[in-house]
């Protein structure tokens, strides 16, 4: 029997701390993840059914992913699927009659071997996709993709979807990187992040700077930024730029 059910009626007895908190936290996960989903479509991220968040579970070996198929105007807390980190959905589990994003099993291996990451998102987004189409690293030519991914957005490796060859791509490709967003040959953006919300701003970020490097190409050659400036920029955003403990630091540092 899964924690994810509702709060005990009252005059229930109360079921023990952690598995009413296990729920409480499930709970908040799906309401998350669901909601987040919106911003793909008001970023203009996404058409159709393509593109997928998931977001951990804290503290648990689980996680929340979309349904596989499912309109983004149908997205609700109760249709997303819990799964365990071997991209198993939870038997009985709220939502556990959807199958979960096709994306689930490159989820799955991230969570699985990036301990610190608590949020996923896979968008084709379309001016990150072209990038990706030609197998190239979008440069870090503005001081803004200084500021978010400490320099260029790398490609990751050519894979199909359908086993961990996705996940193995993303994460060998973003350990030990700055940035939280990769460019898969071919495919699309995967990003990451220390929550679901985090790899969202990822992912528009990641599009806005595509689209802007992308346009700047079109003018003629672009200019670098010296990379121990990218990295002064980096740090400074990462750790002095926004507001303290609001998790928003939104927009250009200036
Ligand atoms: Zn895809």
């Amino acid at each position: 029997m899964m924690p994810d059910r509702s709060a005990p009626v009252s005059g229930a007895p109360t079921p023990p701390g952690d598995i009413s908190d296990l729920s409480a936290r499930i709970r908040a996960t799906r309401a998350e993840v669901a909601r987040l989903h919106g911003d793909l479509v008001r970023y203009g991220l996404v058409v159709w059914t393509a593109g997928n968040i998931s977001g951990r579970v804290p503290g648990a070996d689980l996680f929340v992913i979309k349904p596989s198929g499912v309109g983004y105007d149908e997205l609700a807390p109760e249709n997303m699927v819990l799964c365990d980190l071997d991209g198993n959905v939870v038997g009985g589990s709220e939502g556990s009659e959807y199958s979960p994003s096709s994306d689930t099993a490159a989820h799955a291996y991230v969570y699985r071997n990036m301990p610190g990451v608590g949020g996923v998102v896979h968008t084709h987004s379309t001016y990150a996709t072209a990038w990706a189409a030609r197998g190239e690293p979008v440069p870090c030519v503005i001081t803004g993709m200084a500021d978010e991914f400490g320099g260029e957005i790398p490609v990751g490796p050519f894979a199909v979807i359908g086993d961990d060859t996705i996940g193995r791509g993303v994460v060998a490709t973003l350990s030990g990187h700055r940035s939280r967003a990769v460019l898969m040959k071919n495919h699309g953006v995967f990003t990451i992040g220390t929550d679901a919300r985090d790899a969202v701003k990822a992912a528009v970020m990641c599009e806005d700077a595509a689209r802007t490097v992308h346009i700047a190409r079109q003018g003629g050659e672009v200019a670098p930024i010296a990379p121990d400036v990218v990295s002064q920029l980096h740090d400074r955003y990462q750790n002095v730029y926004g507001q303290r403990n609001s998790g928003d630091s939104e927009g250009a540092a200036s």
